[in-house]
């Protein structure tokens, strides 16, 4: 049996092109198609400024770098998320305060931010999945917002694009995300002073005076690749919802998902649902797997923010409770109707 993928890069013919037009043109370091992909995103969010970047993580850094976050300083980071946000914060010399999740979105609960980390004058509010944020519920009391939209490039609500309400956006090209270079991240901030610091950091070579740098930059060869698929994002934002809604109507009784999946320019990164126990989700696991479906433990107990700095769990009972019962199913544009289909006969056929 041919076993269906979890995730799956969807590469098409014209990104191949792009590529070799790259390779072919003589100039494949950091240059005129990272370039463009900066002005690509300065002009879809209508203002600010843009910087393209070697990973997400470096754009995480230098978000908080340029909002000023620092030795003294707290980073408000939900629990349920990955360890990049950590390493981010620790390379800038500032504190991380953990903070546990809503149960419906998997996003940053702003009460428990108020509760667990009230001295915090930076979030990194992670669209978690795809899941917008509450951005204006955490930016109260003079709070600076990086919005983390590694998982929901292209997302849109009625307060316009993921990325646009912080003062600061962060996107990842790693291979797994919506968009992928291979590696790549980039960073936009409204004010157009963070992106333009971020700019002057990356480069090294050639300056006239000396400030400790670091090689962030992104290459063409990427850029070239990001360029490509960004002119479809619509239509990979469609594919996914019109995947997702095949899975939701599949549903069987007792399994529910991430709230919001079906609403309106969502760009779901990950159709998660919900069983109500570990031990079913280990069986819907093994379920899944005899049909010859990949599928993943987004976020496993053991990566959970508060477990990896040793703090009670007993404060984190909601990302604790996603972590034991959140499965993620298969999801990319290049998923066949015929593996959908298969997805959705196995989710029915599934007794919790
Ligand atoms: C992938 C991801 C990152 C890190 O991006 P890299 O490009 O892998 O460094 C940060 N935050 C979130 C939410 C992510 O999904």
């Amino acid at each position: 049996m041919q076993m269906i993928p979890h995730n799956k890069v969807g590469l098409i013919a014209a990104d191949l092109r792009a590529v070799e037009s790259v390779l072919a043109s003589g100039w494949i370091a950091q240059g005129p198609a990272a370039q463009a992909l900066e002005a690509d995103f300065v002009r879809r969010f209508g203002s600010g400024a843009a910087c393209a970047l070697s990973s997400g993580t470096a754009a995480l850094f230098l978000a908080l770098k340029g909002l000023g976050a620092g030795p003294g300083e707290s980073v408000a980071v939900p629990t349920y998320a990955c360890s990049a946000l950590l390493n981010a914060i620790f390379m800038v010399g500032a504190t991380p305060r953990v903070v546990d999740v809503r149960p419906d979105d998997f996003c940053l609960n702003p009460d428990a931010v108020m509760r667990q980390a009230a001295d915090a004058r930076f979030v990194i509010a992670v669209h978690a999945f795809g899941a917008p944020a509450d951005v204006a519920g955490l930016q109260i009391r003079g709070r600076r917002v990086v919005e983390d939209c590694c998982q929901a490039l292209g997302g849109e609500t009625a307060l316009g694009g993921l990325g646009t309400q912080g003062e600061a956006a962060v996107f990842s090209f790693y291979a797994t995300k919506i968009v992928t270079g291979g590696q790549g991240g980039l960073l936009w901030s409204r004010d157009p002073a963070v992106a333009e610091a971020a700019r002057d950091y990356r480069q090294f070579d050639c300056r006239e005076t000396y400030v400790p740098r670091f090689n962030f930059q992104m290459t063409d060869i990427q850029a070239a690749l990001v360029n490509s698929q960004m002119t479809r994002l619509a239509a990979i934002r469609t594919r996914r919802a019109t995947i997702v809604g095949r899975y939701l109507d599949a549903l069987p009784p007792g399994l529910t998902a991430q709230a919001g999946l079906g609403d309106m320019g969502r760009m779901v990164y990950r159709c998660a649902v919900l069983v109500p126990d570990r031990e079913s989700r280990e069986a819907l696991r093994a379920h899944l797997t005899a049909a010859g479906i990949g599928c993943i433990v987004p976020v496993e107990r053991f990566e959970l923010l508060h477990r990896y700095l040793n703090l009670d769990p007993e404060n984190y009972p909601v990302a604790e409770r996603l972590a034991d019962t959140a499965l993620s199913l298969p999801l990319y544009p290049a998923l066949s109707d015929a593996e959908v289909e298969q997805v959705c006969l196995a989710l029915q056929g599934f007794r919790p």
